[in-house]
């Protein structure tokens, strides 16, 4: 089949790698003139990795990953350093950490030559008709996939809109520059309206991000400032992990989600992938995980013989269904986290430390499973 795809984030380029290499023809159209990738650390858990096994391409992002978190004792603290969770190591869920720039020089290192086409922003057609126009010239396709995001045009074009929403939180992310050893703890730690998070990466820096309640388009001004003042008061070694980041690194986002999940990822010959199709908020740390199931989901479904209707249908009832739950944990998730009334941090922090690490482990297990699709009619490819 040709398959147009639109975006080039991790769900984008997992589509067009592993559709590719079932030899459909495929083209992504990315609108940065550079498809790299914005963002610091990333992590993936176990259902991520089972999904790029099911189309060949776990190997390659395993050789970008590590994991170290799962050497180091980690969970949830408080500021002061108490832990109101804490598993031990090599207790911990199976997650691997890697940097977001060589996730994407990996999965882009698996296509074709030519097959992105940057700096081009692609325009969807209505009713999930499968053509994609850039500057006025338009391409004809048997499948076009809206990888495109969370503010994603096609979705909007394809009348599957339901709107963004302000999470109440921003997000700043960063990594050391320096190879210096910080931690042997990792983890979250909570306080009110506003939490740090610690990843070790791969090549021995760290990836931390520092969530802060606050109202939508806040502006902070002098931002390192406003960390140092917020965090550095924090337990060791945060203060020491922001003064190891230049300010020049510094990311921050007012985090986003779907204000509600589309009626269908699907219209016509259209299908909405990854953030397009179901923005959640990073608590859980599933948002990237969620694109690479749906990417290797409907390249599997894609495989199997009959009408092509069929398959999408399918992808439409698998992803929808796992996506909600997802989509709906992070948002509670999230909630908690940053709670910030004095009488909600404490009744969290009452809920945590009654709970036994090893239920926090099976929960997060839980999540991290993803079931391979059946096909609906099994046979030849088409
Ligand atoms: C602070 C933070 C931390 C996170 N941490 C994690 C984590 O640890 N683990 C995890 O699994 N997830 C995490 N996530 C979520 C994860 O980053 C996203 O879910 C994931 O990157 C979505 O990928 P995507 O390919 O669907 O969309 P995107 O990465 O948004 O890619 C969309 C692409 O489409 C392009 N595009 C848009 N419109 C057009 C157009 N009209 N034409 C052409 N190109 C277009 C954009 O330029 C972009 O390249 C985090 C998110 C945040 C904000």
């Amino acid at each position: 089949m040709r398959i147009g795809i639109i975006g080039a984030g991790i769900g984008g380029l997992v589509a067009a790698a592993g559709l590719q290499a079932d030899g459909h023809d495929v083209t992504v159209f990315e609108r940065r003139d550079a498809p790299g990738a914005i963002g610091a650390g990333l992590t993936l858990f176990a259902n991520a990795f089972a999904a790029l096994d099911a189309i060949g391409l776990g190997d390659t992002v395993r050789a970008v990953g590590a994991d170290p978190l799962g050497r180091m004792r980690s969970g949830q603290r408080r500021p002061s350093g108490r832990w109101l969770v804490s598993v031990p190591p090599g207790s911990g869920p199976a997650v691997r950490s890697l940097h977001r720039a060589e996730l994407h020089s990996a999965l882009l290192g698996h296509l074709a030559e030519g097959t992105v086409r940057a700096g081009c922003t692609a325009r969807a057609h209505p009713g999930g008709e499968p053509v994609v126009t850039v500057d006025g010239t338009s391409a004809r396709f048997d499948l076009v996939v809206a990888a495109d995001g969370v503010r994603s045009a096609a979705r909007g074009a394809w009348g599957l809109d339901r709107g963004v929403r302000y999470a109440g939180y921003t997000a700043w992310r960063g990594v050391t520059t320096s190879r210096r050893h910080f931690a042997v703890e990792a983890g979250e730690t909570w306080g009110a309206g506003a939490r740090f998070g610690i990843v070790p990466l791969p090549d021995d820096r760290f990836y931390w991000f520092a969530v802060l309640t606050a109202t939508e388009g806040t502006d902070f001004g002098d931002e390192p400032a406003v960390l140092r003042q917020r965090f550095g008061g924090w337990h060791a070694p945060i203060p020491a992990l922001l003064d190891a980041t230049p300010a020049s690194g510094l990311l921050r986002h007012d985090i986003y989600d779907l204000a509600a999940l589309p009626p269908s990822c699907v219209a016509g010959r259209g299908v909405l992938l990854g953030d397009a199709a179901h923005a959640m908020t990073p608590d859980l740390g599933q948002g990237a995980g969620q694109a690479i199931e749906d990417a290797a989901t409907l390249a599997l479904l894609l495989r199997g013989a009959g009408p092509l209707d069929a398959a999408l249908n399918e992808y439409d009832r698998l992803r929808r269904r796992r996506a909600r739950k997802l989509w709906r944990g992070s948002r509670l998730a999230g909630r908690l986290a940053q709670a910030s009334s004095p009488v909600a941090v404490a009744a969290r922090d009452v809920l945590m430390r009654a709970m036994p690490p090893g239920a926090a482990v099976r929960a997060s297990a839980r999540v991290a499973r993803w079931q391979e699709p059946q096909q609906v009619f099994p046979g030849e490819s088409r």
